[in-house]
C-alpha cells in the first residue's frame, strides 16, 4: 500500500506538485487535541497565518473539555442553570443548535456526560453498565439548552462536548481570516477537516485523500478533486478500545448514548461550510445509511462518501466527477446514489 502522512499531509504532498511556484508560508501545530497543517499562498500569508495561529490557540483552550482556564470548562462547572457567554461561544452554540435540530439529534452536543462516561481515549475509557446507560440519557438533550441573547440556560448535570463541530467552526473562522488578507490559495487541515481554498497554483483542483478505515492512518481509500471545498471525516478508527473483541469507538448515539452500531466505518462530507460538515459527518454516521442517504436527498448543501464494513463504498452524485478510487486501495469498490 502507498504511504502517506495522513490526510493532513496527504493534501499537502499532492499540492506541492501543483505549487512549486510563489512563497507559501507553512505551518504544524498540535492543538485542539489534532495535529494541524496550514499551507497559505499570497502577499499576507504571514500576517494571516500568524493570525490564525492565535486564533486556533484561543480555541484549544475554549473549546476543550478539559482546559480548566477555558470558557466550556467554565459553562460545565458552572453553579448556575445559567451561564453568559462570550460571543464566539454564542456563535458556536447557536450554530450547534440549529445542526442538532436540522439532525434531528443525531448531532448533539449534550453528549457530553456519555462522552464522559466512556471515556473513550482517554486513560478511564471502559464499558459503562447498562443502569449508568440509562441514568446518563436523562441528562443528553439539546432540546432542554436555551440560547437567548449571549445567556446559555441548561439543565443540572447537562454538559456540552464539541468534538464533533468545533475543528469544522475553526475551519469557517480560519476562512473568515484567509478573506480579510485576500489569501487567494491555502489548504488548512485539522485532523479529518480539511478546506482547501481557491485551486492550486497551477490552476488545477487540490486533490484530498480519504482515509482507508481498514488501513493504519497513511492509507487512503480514494481522493476527490475539489475547489474551495470544505472535505470532513467522521470514522470508528480515529478513537476506540477494543473489549472482548467488540470495538467501541467514540461516535456515540445520543438516543442509546453507546458507540453507534450499523454497516458503516466512516463518513465523509463535501460541502462549503465548516461547521456544518463537521456536524453531518458525525451526524450521518449515527443515522446510518438508509436514513443518511434520505437526509442527503432532502438537502442540496452537500455531498457525501461512506464507507462500508464490506469494503464497498458509495458516493454521492455530485462527487461522481471528482472521486477515484486510490490504486493502493485493494478491495474497495464504489457506486453512485443518486438524487
Ligand atoms: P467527529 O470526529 O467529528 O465525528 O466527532 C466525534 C467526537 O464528538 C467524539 O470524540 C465526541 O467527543 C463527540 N461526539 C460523539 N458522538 C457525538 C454525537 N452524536 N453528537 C455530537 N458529538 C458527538
Ligand atoms: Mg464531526
Amino acid at each position: 500500500m502507498k504511504r502517506f502522512f495522513s490526510i493532513a499531509l496527504l493534501s499537502v504532498f499532492i499540492l506541492l506538485c501543483g505549487c512549486s511556484q510563489g512563497g507559501v508560508a507553512e505551518k504544524s501545530l498540535f492543538l485542539m487535541d489534532t495535529a494541524i497543517g496550514l499551507r497559505l499562498w499570497g502577499d499576507n500569508r504571514e500576517q494571516a497565518l500568524r493570525e490564525i495561529s492565535e486564533k486556533l490557540l484561543l480555541f484549544d483552550r475554549d473549546f476543550s473539555h478539559t482546559k480548566e482556564e477555558g470558557e466550556l470548562v467554565s459553562i460545565n462547572s458552572r453553579n448556575e442553570n445559567s451561564v453568559m457567554l462570550s460571543d464566539e461561544m454564542r456563535t458556536l452554540i447557536g450554530q450547534a443548535i440549529l445542526l442538532s435540530e436540522e439532525t434531528q439529534g443525531a448531532f448533539d452536543p449534550t453528549i457530553a456526560p456519555a462522552v464522559n462516561l466512556w471515556g473513550i481515549g482517554t486513560e478511564n475509557e471502559r464499558v459503562p453498565e447498562e443502569h449508568e446507560l440509562q441514568d446518563i440519557k436523562s441528562k443528553i438533550g439539546y432540546q432542554k439548552l436555551e440560547l437567548s441573547g449571549n445567556m446559555l440556560t441548561l439543565p443540572r448535570g447537562f454538559m456540552l462536548n464539541f468534538g464533533a463541530i468545533a475543528k469544522g467552526y475553526a475551519s469557517d473562522v480560519v476562512r473568515k481570516i484567509l478573506d480579510k488578507h485576500d489569501i487567494p490559495s491555502a489548504v488548512i487541515s485539522l485532523g479529518g477537516n480539511v478546506y482547501v481554498r481557491g485551486a492550486r497554483q497551477d490552476g488545477l483542483p487540490w486533490r484530498v485523500g480519504v482515509r482507508d478505515p481498514n488501513g493504519g492512518e497513511n492509507d487512503i481509500i480514494g481522493i476527490v478533486s475539489v475547489t474551495d471545498e470544505f472535505l470532513i471525516s467522521s470514522g470508528d478508527y480515529e478513537r476506540f478500545f477494543e473489549s472482548d473483541g467488540v470495538r467501541y469507538h467514540h461516535i456515540l448515539d445520543p438516543k442509546t448514548a453507546a458507540p453507534a452500531r450499523n454497516s458503516l466505518r466512516a463518513v465523509a462530507i463535501v460541502c462549503d461550510n465548516g461547521a456544518r460538515g463537521d456536524a453531518y459527518s458525525t451526524a450521518l454516521y449515527v443515522m446510518g445509511y438508509e436514513t443518511a442517504l434520505e437526509f442527503w436527498r432532502s438537502h442540496n448543501n452537500f455531498e457525501a462518501i461512506f464507507i462500508f464494513d464490506d469494503y464497498n463504498i458509495v458516493i454521492t452524485e455530485g462527487l461522481a466527477g471528482s472521486f477515484e478510487l486510490s490504486e493502493a486501495s485493494g478491495g474497495y469498490t464504489y457506486e453512485v446514489a443518486e438524487r
